[in-house]
């Protein structure tokens, strides 16, 4: 393929994730999307959730007992002249650090809000990390078909905690609970048009939307309009307009208020990651070098998951192309071990919907079938070499101890864990009071020890008892202030598989204490999560 045309397939390629709180409409949203993009007959046929179609992957009973999925995907579809790459994130109410690895694979993000409740605290902390990586964020605000707050209450509630600033492309005429259509702002904030909507039985199908002139509006909804429009005013008066530049430097959020539901707003949304999010670009390398789109192909891996298939007990690696084209069969080299890497078994994975990619472009997710050497933050390219720095690893908030329940399994046991550590399943810890028969286990979510355990057991036959350490916080801290910090009362040092030497505190009152008392030591924070 030619540059050239490289260039092109890229430049239309749109890759984002959807942050939310759970319960806010993710699912819903996606089928919308997705319907819209005419991948899926009707609506409701991917996340399998009480009463609905079940497609979702069943690869841990655990997923099927609380109607959950634990498995990241990538669903894949046409907009326009557009492809649009959408990046699930799990959507439970715990999370794990697989979550926040998502959204380095993502030029993008959904933040997905509740028309009722604004936001929440999963959203908060997946909008830290947005910010953390610089990605832009583009708010959706849901539900707006029932009662919920008031439009730029919702705005202000944006701006006033996480200090960003909300500049709506549409308002909603009518108020949440009485969705009539959206008011599209023009320049300097004056009404260009009016889209009204009509509802369709349960927003199974595209709901019809009518374009009306701005003097129509005015006759056909009255004070409805008057008020959209006098809000659009307001926000205009305060310079909350859409500015490309400040929403690419993640200053400013493009705003559109919806229903998933009814699928109104939805093909806003569309249009506005087809016009506005960016197209993939070149990613920095561990020297501080871009690699752009153009080059040979390089991609990372930013998901490692196993056992997804019981019938097969495979295991997928989850790669996001950062440059070049990528063709299935292509012998690839690993970074990380200089090993190559044949790609024979290049899937697109979506619920349990798996399809053979042949080809692939910058912005795209594949998953790489048994891709046992391969780990989250790892490096895959051909020709010029290249390795992308790793994919940090959060502040683990939740610690416990783990070890064989039987004597006799120690030997599988290690070998489990020492494999669960190499694909970042769970972060490890070892000192030397502890040893090695009950390593510790240092989580984000505490979900991440329940697939721990469920993995030894159904993987490697391997029984065995966790204990909840009372640790809450870990920094990171050094060599030279490891003897005297493990001194102190309610703190423990660890060495992470990394290297990395943390610090454990039963509390933040605990931590407080030692940095006024001992401020010698050194003690800093982890790349936050929360
Ligand atoms: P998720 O947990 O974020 O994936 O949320 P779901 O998509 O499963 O939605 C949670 C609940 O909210 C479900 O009962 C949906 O039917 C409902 N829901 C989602 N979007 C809307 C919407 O736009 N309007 C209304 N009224 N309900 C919605």
């Amino acid at each position: 393929m030619s540059t050239a045309a490289l260039a092109t397939e890229t430049a239309r390629r749109r890759t984002f994730a959807v942050i939310s709180h759970p319960d806010a409409g993710k699912s819903t949203l996606t089928e919308a999307l997705a319907l819209h993009a005419r991948v899926i007959a009707e609506a409701g046929a991917i996340h399998g959730k009480a009463g609905r179609r079940a497609t979702v992957s069943d690869w841990m009973e655990m997923e099927k007992a609380r109607g959950i999925s634990v498995s990241s995907t990538a669903l894949q579809f046409e907009y326009e002249s557009c492809v649009i790459n959408l990046v699930d994130t799990p959507g439970h109410s715990d999370f794990s650090e697989d979550t926040y690895r998502v959204l380095t694979a993502v030029d993008a993000a959904v933040m997905l809000i509740d028309a009722a409740k604004g936001l929440e605290p999963q959203t908060l902390k997946l909008f830290q990390v947005c910010r953390h990586r610089g990605i832009p964020v583009i708010t959706v605000i849901n539900k707006w078909d029932r009662p919920g707050r008031a439009p730029l209450e919702l705005l202000d509630e944006i701006v006033d905690r996480i200090g960003l600033t909300p500049t709506p492309l549409y308002l909603p005429v009518g108020s949440a609970g009485d969705f009539r259509g959206l008011l599209r702002r023009g320049p300097d904030g004056l009404p260009a048009e009016y889209i009204r909507f009509t509802r369709t039985a349960g927003g199974a199908t595209i709901a019809p939307e009518e374009s009306l002139a701005v003097a129509d509006a005015a006759e056909r909804e009255d004070e409805a309009w008057t008020t959209a429009a006098e809000e659009s005013e307001l926000l205009s008066a305060t310079g909350q307009d859409h500015d490309q530049e400040l929403f690419l430097a993640g200053h400013t959020s493009p705003v559109i208020y919806a229903s998933a539901m009814l699928n109104f707003g939805v093909r806003q949304l569309l249009e506005t990651l087809t016009r506005l999010a960016p197209a993939p670009g070149p990613r920095i390398d561990v020297g501080d070098r871009p690699r752009p789109v153009t080059d040979p192909f390089s991609a990372v891996v930013f998901k490692v998951q196993a056992g997804m298939d019981s019938a097969h007990r495979d295991r997928l690696a989850f790669m996001r192309i950062v440059s070049g084209e990528f063709e299935r069969g292509m012998v690839v080299t690993h970074a990380q071990t200089g090993r190559p890497f044949a790609t024979k078994y290049a899937l697109t994975v979506f619920g349990r919907e798996r399809s053979t990619v042949d080809t692939a472009y910058p912005g795209d997710v594949v998953g790489l079938v048994n891709a046992t050497a391969l780990a989250p933050g790892d490096t895959l390219y051909v020709e010029r070499k290249v390795q992308f720095p790793p994919i940090p690893s959060f502040a683990p908030e939740h610690f416990a101890t783990i070890r064989a329940a039987s004597q006799g399994k120690y030997k599988q046991f290690r070998r489990a864990i020492d494999q669960l550590d190499a694909e970042r399943v769970v972060q490890v810890l070892r000192n030397d009071a502890r040893g090695d028969a009950a390593p510790v286990l240092a989580a984000v979510g505490p979900m991440q020890f329940e697939v721990v355990t469920a993995r030894l057991h159904t993987e490697f036959s391997v029984e065995t008892r966790l204990e909840p350490l009372a640790y809450t916080i870990a920094r990171r801290t050094d060599a030279g202030s490891a003897g005297e910090l493990d001194r102190q009362r309610g703190v423990e040092v660890f060495t992470r598989t990394d290297g990395v030497v943390l610090a454990l505190f039963s509390d933040k009152w605990r931590l407080q204490y030692i940095t006024k008392e001992l401020p010698h030591l050194t003690l800093e924070p982890l790349v936050a999560a929360a």
